[in-house]
C-alpha cells in the first residue's frame, strides 16, 4: 500500500463536480407525453415466460410497459433501431448523463454514431424507493446482464438461462439470425425493477430483494421505431443468486399502447446526433 502524501487529507476533501450536467440536455417534452398517455389505447401485450425471453415492436410514437404480474420478478432490456439492429441501448452513456438508476423522465440513449434517445421513462410506480440507507436504487444501467461466461468463469458449470443466452435466443428467433449472429446485437441491459447499488466499504455492485410487486410497472415512450427484447431474469427477485434454477421465478408482461388520436401531430422522432464525424483528419 503506498504511503499517503502529507497533504492527501486535503486532496481528499476536493468536491465533487457533476461530469455531465444535463442543463444544456435537450429535455423531454412530458407535458406532451402526459396528453398522449391519457387515453392512449392498448394494442398487444407479451409474457415473457421466467427464465426465458421474448420480443416486442413499439413504433415510434407508441408506448410500452413492463409489467410484474405474479411476483417479484427482474427484468434485463435490450432495445433497438427496429429498423437497423446497428443503433442499440448504450447503458454506459445514458449511466454517464442520467445517474446509475433510472426513473420518470430519464431517457435510453443509443450508441454512436446516432446517440440520440431511444425512449422516455413516463411512469415509474416504484419512483418512491429513492435510494435506501444501502446506496440500492431501482432500475439500474450499471450491471452488464447475466451470462454464461461470467458463469463458467465463476465455477458455475454450463447455465444456458441466463439473460444473455435468453435474449439471444429470443433475437436469433424474432430476427431470423443465427444465434452467433444475434448473440453479437445483445447488449448491456436496463436493469428493469432490480435493486442495486454498489458497497461503501469495497465498492462491489449488490443486489438485494426487489421491492416490486404485482401490479407495478414501468412505461416508456419510444422515440424511434423500436425492437425490444425482455428476459426474465433466472435470479427471479434477485435475492440470493443468479444464474440457476434455485430461485422463484415469475413471468413478466409487455404491454404496447397507442397514443391518444390527435395527441402528436406535429411531433417527431430525435434526429441522428449532430456531430459531423470528421474527427478532425486532414486538420492541422
Ligand atoms: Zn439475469
Amino acid at each position: 500500500m503506498a504511503n499517503p502524501p502529507s497533504d492527501a487529507k486535503a486532496r481528499r476533501a476536493v468536491a465533487p463536480v457533476i461530469c455531465y450536467p444535463t442543463d444544456t440536455l435537450p429535455q423531454p417534452d412530458m407535458a406532451l407525453y402526459r396528453a398522449a398517455r391519457d387515453g392512449m389505447v392498448k394494442l398487444e401485450e407479451v409474457i415473457v415466460p421466467p427464465r426465458d425471453a421474448a420480443c416486442f415492436r413499439v413504433a415510434a410514437g407508441q408506448f410500452f410497459r413492463i409489467r410484474s404480474i405474479e411476483g417479484p420478478q427482474v427484468g434485463d432490456l435490450n432495445l433497438w433501431n427496429a429498423n437497423d439492429l446497428s443503433e442499440r441501448f448504450y447503458s454506459g452513456k445514458t449511466r454517464a448523463l442520467h445517474g446509475t438508476h433510472l426513473t420518470t423522465g430519464d431517457r435510453m440513449w443509443s450508441g454512436f454514431p446516432q446517440m440520440r434517445p431511444m425512449a422516455t421513462i413516463t411512469e415509474d410506480t416504484l419512483g418512491w424507493y429513492g435510494i435506501d440507507a444501502f446506496g440500492g436504487s431501482m432500475h439500474d444501467v450499471i450491471g452488464t446482464r447475466c451470462d454464461p461466461y461470467t458463469n463458467a468463469l465463476l465455477g458455475g458449470g454450463q447455465y444456458h438461462h441466463c439473460c444473455h443466452s435468453n435474449l439471444t435466443r429470443a433475437l436469433a428467433a424474432r430476427a431470423g439470425l443465427d444465434l452467433s449472429l444475434a448473440e453479437a446485437h445483445v447488449h448491456d441491459v436496463l436493469n428493469v425493477f432490480m435493486c442495486t447499488g454498489f458497497t461503501r466499504d469495497t465498492g462491489q455492485y449488490f443486489m438485494k430483494a426487489s421491492p416490486v410487486r404485482p401490479g407495478d410497472y414501468l412505461e416508456f415512450f419510444a422515440e424511434i421505431d423500436l425492437l425490444g427484447a425482455l428476459s426474465a431474469c433466472p435470479g427471479g427477485d434477485c435475492s440470493a443468486e443468479h444464474s440457476s434454477d434455485t430461485a422463484a421465478c415469475h413471468p413478466l408482461l409487455v404491454e404496447v399502447f397507442a397514443p391518444a388520436k390527435g395527441t402528436l401531430d406535429g411531433w417527431l422522432p430525435p434526429q441522428r446526433n449532430s456531430y459531423d464525424r470528421s474527427h478532425g483528419a486532414g486538420q492541422q
